[in-house]
């Protein structure tokens, strides 16, 4: 490998997973070599089913993987105990869900502070800088609102708030763009890239949605557990021609 280990931010060499026992058993991750460069926004697509889920998990540390190695910013996942496990997630890693995950009983501004409310950050203040999450999101008037008052693309912005409002260096997110619309898809994105951008920082984007391609530095293809390919990203991918808005 030509890059040292700190320009890594995630690396995975030969991860396996599998659910379930006996006849029930699914294979989901069939051997996973990849690495995500600090920096960079790398996406993650395939078909349903074929393991994405799983990886991320994996990468954010929410979910043991079988065998293999898991390294995120230098650190094996399997060598640290399951606080330092926890701790190190809450401090490095924010994860937006395909289903949200929003506490219905919270308001949004108090769901998006969660991250710093356990990580013992005063509540005033989290509630402060939760808000000022949501604005940048665009929803920021709606803050005092709970999560059931709103559309599925509006709880998705409170989502990916709320994975950004720790400041953390990895950004995993399952299909953060599929319940917006176009320009909306586009703002976050946008902001997710300025959040990436930083040398020391790294996203992970699985998506269906061709039209945010073009956000990607890198794209990872997999299919029935495995990577395909890696391939460049960039303004303009073949797939993401629709539309006619072209690089900026
Ligand atoms: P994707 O996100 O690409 O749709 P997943 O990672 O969710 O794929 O799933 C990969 C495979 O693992 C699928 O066959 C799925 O049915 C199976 N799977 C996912 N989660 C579980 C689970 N908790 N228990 C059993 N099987 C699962
Ligand atoms: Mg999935």
């Amino acid at each position: 490998m030509v890059e040292t280990a700190t320009e890594i931010a995630v690396s995975c060499v030969g991860v396996t997973k599998t659910y379930g026992e006996g006849q029930s058993q699914v294979t989901a991750l069939r051997g996973i070599d990849l690495e995500v460069r600090q920096g960079e926004l790398l996406m993650l697509v395939g078909p349903s089913g074929c393991g994405k889920t799983t990886l991320i998990s994996v990468i954010a540390a929410i979910l043991d993987h079988d065998a293999g190695e898991v390294r995120v910013f230098g650190e094996d996942l399997r060598e640290m105990s399951s606080s330092r496990r926890t701790r190190f997630r809450g401090e490095n890693i924010g994860f937006v869900f395909q289903q949200f995950n929003l506490i219905p009983t919270l308001t949004i501004a108090e769901n998006v502070a969660v991250p710093l409310l356990i990580a013992g950050v005063r509540r005033s203040e989290a509630v402060r800088r939760g808000r000022a999450l949501l604005d940048r999101v665009g929803i920021g008037d709606r803050w005092n609102t709970l999560p059931s008052k709103l559309s599925g693309g509006q709880q998705q912005r409170v989502a990916i708030a709320r994975s950004l409002v720790h400041n953390p260096r990895l950004i995993v997110c399952d299909e953060p763009t599929s319940s917006l619309d176009h320009e909306t898809g586009h703002k976050v994105m946008e902001l997710m890239r300025e959040v990436a951008a930083g040398a020391d920082r790294a996203l992970v984007v699985v998506t269906h949605d061709a039209r945010i391609f073009e956000f990607a530095d890198r794209i990872a293809r997999m299919d029935d557990g495995r990577i395909l390919s890696v391939t460049k990203g960039g303004p303009r991918p073949p797939d993401a021609r629709e539309r006619g808005t072209g690089p900026h």
